[in-house]
């Protein structure tokens, strides 16, 4: 699926493109019409001053027309930084010495707790690679842990490539997405970052996805570490493997993250020739909105505050918010922390950026009711790609907050919040929705809690 000699001819083809080219492309992805290689390797190395704008304008117009307001909202949760494999760029790879630690089923419901005192329904649940500390089994029960023991509703697992028959049992206790990164698509430079491990197989590691749909698993979620190798290279991959997805099952990725480089432990990011400056870092997530519009873009504290705000405009869906990557990172007290897997750049509370999206007009949203209703893979797509998807998502964006704002709000936020929300229900063109609705938001005013369309 991945040809570098063909990859890489596209990412020459594309070099200095005409004014004239550029507008053509410009145009027909404003029209939401699907891009050749050639036209998104263009469109990356577009260098006018107005035509890049004129990029991030559509951007930000495509994700308006999909996803209006709304901006879903969680949280990554470490349960262990046990692992074999020794990815040179992570703090957490086996030739870093340092207490390992993994979470008991206690620990776990506790952590599960902590975030929901925070407001979060959503995690991403974190492991390392370690066959014989964290087999499926353990992921298994502490994914029924949480879900037992707390309000989380949706467990998005970002857990090594696995074996179908494992991956099936991901499928049956009832996982959100299964996330797993390519981290590159580069094979050399894949090679050179995984040396002599299990996650050194490439081709093991990028079919990850296809056992994944074999397996029964209909939401997955791709993405790539950015700095390792050429973006230009990256960007192409993921939109082809995309591609290949929805050919061959109908549906490609639910979602693309992009993670960009950052210090860990026992690496410095003087030694990755391929680190990407923040102009080139909006041009990535500008670009896939426009080559994949429907496709939900997954923005992390990795960055500041000023990126996630300027890119929340141009195209980012998803945000991570009040994140710790160390296990075990969320508790009341300070105690002594165990090693991050990176450092991070947005240290805001939930609260804080959940106020900050409201005063920028957006509905943080902490919906799940797509997946516990059913709706995933290619009929989620099917109603994205329709619009009508924001015809429950709206609404459901809407309730989630107004509970998030009864349950966790401070003063402010209750000011702030239930006024924004009332504002946004009478902006909903369908009437009978919008009855429904105000009706749904004095209901859980009043204490009723989990409605959803
Ligand atoms: N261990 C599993 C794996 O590697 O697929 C689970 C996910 S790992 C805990 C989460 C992700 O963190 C990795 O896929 C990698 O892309 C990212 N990561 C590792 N080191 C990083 C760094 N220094 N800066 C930013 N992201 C990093
Ligand atoms: Fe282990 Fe994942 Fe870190 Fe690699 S990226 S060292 S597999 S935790």
């Amino acid at each position: 699926m991945i040809d570098k000699n063909y990859i890489n001819s596209i990412i020459k083809d594309g070099e200095n493109p005409t004014h004239e080219e550029i507008q053509i492309i410009l145009d027909k992805a404003s029209k939401r019409i699907k891009l050749s290689h050639l036209e998104i390797s263009m469109l990356m190395s577009a260098h006018e001053e107005t035509q890049v704008k004129e990029i991030y304008n559509i951007a930000g117009k495509i994700k308006q027309e999909i996803y209006g307001e709304r901006v879903v909202m969680f949280a990554p949760l470490y349960i262990s930084n046990y692992c074999v494999n020794n990815c040179k760029y992570c703090g957490f790879r086996r030739d870093n010495n340092f207490p390992r630690k993994k979470l008991n089923q206690e620990e776990i419901k506790e952590q599960a707790i902590q975030l929901e005192k925070l407001g979060h329904k959503r995690l991403a649940l974190e492991v390392g690679e370690s066959p014989k500390e964290t087999p499926i089994e353990y992921v298994l029960e502490s994914i029924k842990t949480i879900y037992d023991n707390s309000s989380i509703r949706r467990i998005n697992v970002n857990v090594a490539a696995a074996s179908v028959e494992d991956l099936k049992k991901l499928h049956d206790i009832g996982i959100g997405t299964y996330i797993l990164f390519q981290e590159t698509y580069d094979v050399d430079a894949f090679k050179e970052m995984h040396p002599a491990s299990i996650k050194g197989n490439y081709n093991y590691h990028l079919n990850s996805f296809d056992r994944a749909f074999e397996a029964g698993i209909e939401d997955v979620g791709g993405g790539v570490l950015f700095g390792l190798a050429d973006y230009k290279f990256e960007v192409l991959s993921l939109i082809i493997h995309n591609e290949y997805l929805e050919e061959k099952y109908g549906c490609g990725f639910h979602t693309i993250s992009v993670p960009r480089l950052k210090k860990a432990e026992g690496m410095s990011l003087e030694d990755y020739p391929h680190i990407v400056t923040d102009e080139e870092f909006k041009r990535i997530v500008t670009v896939v909105r426009l080559a994949v519009p429907y496709v939900g873009i997954i923005l992390s504290t990795r960055e500041t505050k000023e990126m996630r705000e300027e890119l929340i405009d141009h195209g980012v869906s998803q945000v991570s918010a009040g994140s710790k990557t160390d296990v075990g990172g969320y508790h009341d007290e300070i105690e002594e922390a165990a090693p991050d897997q990176f450092e991070l750049s947005d240290e805001r509370s939930v609260m804080e950026v959940t106020k900050g999206l409201i005063k920028s007009g957006y509905i943080p949203s902490y919906c799940t009711a797509c997946y516990r209703k059913g709706r995933t893979g290619d009929r989620f797509m099917k109603l994205a790609k329709s619009g009508e998807i924001g015809l429950i998502c709206e609404p459901n964006a809407i309730m989630t907050l107004t509970e998030y704002i009864m349950d966790y709000g401070d003063k402010e936020m209750m000011a702030l919040g239930l006024e924004f929300v009332y504002e946004h229900a009478e902006t909903i063109k369908n009437q009978t929705v919008k009855g429904k609705l105000k009706e749904n938001i004095k209901k859980i005013i009043n204490g009723e809690r989990d409605l959803f369309f």
